[in-house]
């Protein structure tokens, strides 16, 4: 094991660090993949990564490809994580991306490929086999597969570079929530200063240990379950994000079984261990190591959070674990995140207020809407406020356009000079020439914590007052229990001079046949006037899982508007005609 002793561990890079637990821990557990969620594999200490990632990264430089962009496609188990720190020592741009066993996911692979310009593929066997299965060979053809658990040649004689802090360690594809996935540049020094973040905001325990399924091509899977572990040198249990979706119990089966405290994902899966869930298999787990449950990447629901907590009460977890966090790929992952220990605070706001960008705090019983914090920053991490067009500093309580500033803010978008300049280097107006990161996103900071409340992009405006889609989404799926969660989506469509509300909602059969589209309609269009006192125009009944997401689940609103105006959505049998409800 020579060629450590020139690596300087107090550089702040994942290589270092990585080095600096093969030399300090060698036997410390790294990853544990659980097949099906459940049986593990052998576990992967810390020398036994350094050494199969050296092994990679040897094949990587000597194919020429040390500088280059590289996609990722892994489907589950530990190579995915031995291909990534092979990438970090080789000095190869990683690009991680989902495994296209679909004709649609195919076609975004290879654009996101053609974006980062690169034809080459790293995968494992068992991945490939799964492609090539379900796609055909011709079909992947254009792409140039190479399957990295073959190079198993020890490269002893590996020769350490250091890391320039400024390089770029991987592109990032952002979800596509708003158009096409656009790939951020994340350097070194934002996977240091991200990581540094979550631990001073996360890690105050002993024996830590992390759970996660969430995809690795996804930053909140790359860094928790990736970098965090590094970073912290807590061991991780891997589960694929499938095995999760189709037997939620896993996740929280392996909490229980290895004692986690670290084990974060988006509002949907939550929702989905308290539905999936059977009150037999929750006699089971014991939930009460648990003191990180974070929700975040999409709007966070406390309803979702409340129902979670007393589900899963009778299994020790203590409900002050839950919490949120704010982010997006172009700050690395989290710009906030709430304190644990303190169950996330949830405001009631007056909507009224709400509509003209004011949050006001009302009590719950006068009928507010909630809004749930997402905490504070840290480290160097500055949030502020800003009104969109005028680029004026707003003070609490106003409700504007979240800007970001700080070493997790990251370089700007590949090979998008105009889009970079627009939305990373904005300055506030009468203050220096300090950069920040315009989010696209609207929130206001209410007792220094922030309060994420929708995007600009999706703000739908009727009569000159401000909605947030999300608000009416909830309101249209609680009007009925045979709807389900993140089930709807509220758009504005052009009409006789004046913007609608269209409710696009997803309906499983058997409700249609028993309650009837009227009935559905009608019982939308009530709730919605009783809370947000808007007219629906239509409600759209679609076909279950039809609403267009990205692959992390999140409902892409621009995409279903254009499906509604171009006709193309998938309308639920026995509704040929979107209901009219009101002219
Ligand atoms: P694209 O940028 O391609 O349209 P995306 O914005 O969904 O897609 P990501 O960077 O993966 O891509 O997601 C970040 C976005 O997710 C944020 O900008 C925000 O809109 C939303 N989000 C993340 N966390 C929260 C939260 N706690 N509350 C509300 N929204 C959140
Ligand atoms: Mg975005």
């Amino acid at each position: 094991m020579s060629g450590f002793s020139h690596v300087d561990v107090r550089n702040r890079d994942v290589q270092s660090l990585l080095l600096a637990r093969v030399r300090s821990a060698p036997r410390s557990p790294a990853f544990t993949f659980l097949v099906n969620g459940e049986e593990p594999l052998p576990t992967i200490d810390y020398a036994g990564l350094d050494a199969a990632a050296r092994a990679r990264a040897a094949v990587l430089v000597g194919r020429g490809l040390r500088g280059r962009t590289v996609l990722l496609a892994y489907d589950g188990g530990e190579e995915f994580q031995i291909a990534f720190l092979a990438c970090v020592y080789a000095g190869v741009i990683a690009v991680p991306t989902p495994v296209p066993v679909r004709t649609g996911a195919l076609r975004r692979t290879t654009h996101i490929a053609r974006d980062a310009m690169t034809t080459t593929v790293l995968t494992d066997m068992s991945t490939r086999e799964r492609v090539a299965e379900a796609l055909g060979e011709a079909a992947t053809e254009d792409l140039d597969w190479l399957v990295t658990d073959e190079w198993t040649e020890p490269a002893d004689d590996w020769e350490y570079r250091e890391v320039e802090p400024d390089d770029v360690a991987l592109l990032q594809y952002t979800s596509g929530s708003t158009g096409d996935p656009k790939g951020v540049m994340v350097t070194h020094a934002n996977l240091w200063h991200q990581a540094a973040e979550m631990d001073e905001l996360w890690t105050r325990v002993e024996d830590g240990a992390v759970v996660s399924w969430l995809p690795m091509f996804h930053d909140m899977g790359l860094l928790f379950g990736l970098v965090f572990p590094v970073f912290t040198g807590m061991p991780a249990y891997l589960l694929s994000p499938e095995a999760f979706v189709r037997k939620p119990v896993r996740w929280l089966g392996a909490i229980s079984r290895y004692r986690a405290t670290h084990a974060i994902a988006p509002n949907f899966a939550y929702e989905r261990c308290v539905s999936h869930i059977s009150a037999e298999d929750r006699a089971t787990l014991d939930l009460s190591s648990w003191k990180l449950a974070l929700s975040g990447a999409e709007p966070v629901r406390s309803a979702t959070l409340a129902k979670f907590a007393r589900a899963f009460a009778e299994t020790g977890l203590d409900p002050n674990a839950l919490g949120t966090g704010y982010g997006l790929a172009e700050a690395t992952l989290k710009v906030s995140g709430s304190t644990p220990g303190r169950m996330a605070g949830t405001l009631w706001l007056s909507a009224k207020a709400l509509q003209e960008g004011h949050a006001l705090p009302v009590g719950e019983a006068e009928g507010g809407l909630p809004a749930v914090t997402s905490g504070r920053s840290q480290g160097d991490t500055v949030v502020r406020i800003v009104a969109p067009d005028s680029a004026e500093a707003l003070p609490e309580g106003r409700v504007g356009e979240i800007w970001v500033r700080g070493a997790s803010v990251t370089k700007g978008y590949w090979n998008r000079p105009e889009q970079t300049e627009a939305t990373f280097h904005a300055t506030i107006r009468g203050e220096g020439p300090e950069r920040y990161l315009r989010t696209g996103d609207l929130g206001f900071q209410h007792g220094g914590e922030l309060y994420v409340t929708g995007r600009h992009k999706d703000l739908l405006i009727f009569n000159g007052e401000n909605h947030y889609p999300q608000d009416i989404e909830y309101t249209a799926e609680e009007s009925h229990a045979g709807l389900r969660v993140s089930s709807a989506c509220a758009i504005g469509v052009e009409g006789d001079g004046a913007e609608k509300l269209v409710v696009v909602v997803e309906v499983d059969e058997a409700l249609l046949a028993s309650v009837g589209v009227a009935e559905l309609a009608a019982g939308i269009e009530s709730a919605v006037w009783r809370e947000h006192q808007l007219a629906v125009h239509q409600v759209v009944p679609v076909r279950r899982n039809s609403l267009p997401r990205t692959t992390s689940g999140k409902i892409q609103r621009t995409a279903c508007r254009l499906g509604y105006e171009q006709g193309g959505l998938k309308l639920a049998a026995g509704s040929r005609e979107p209901a009219e409800v009101e002219g």
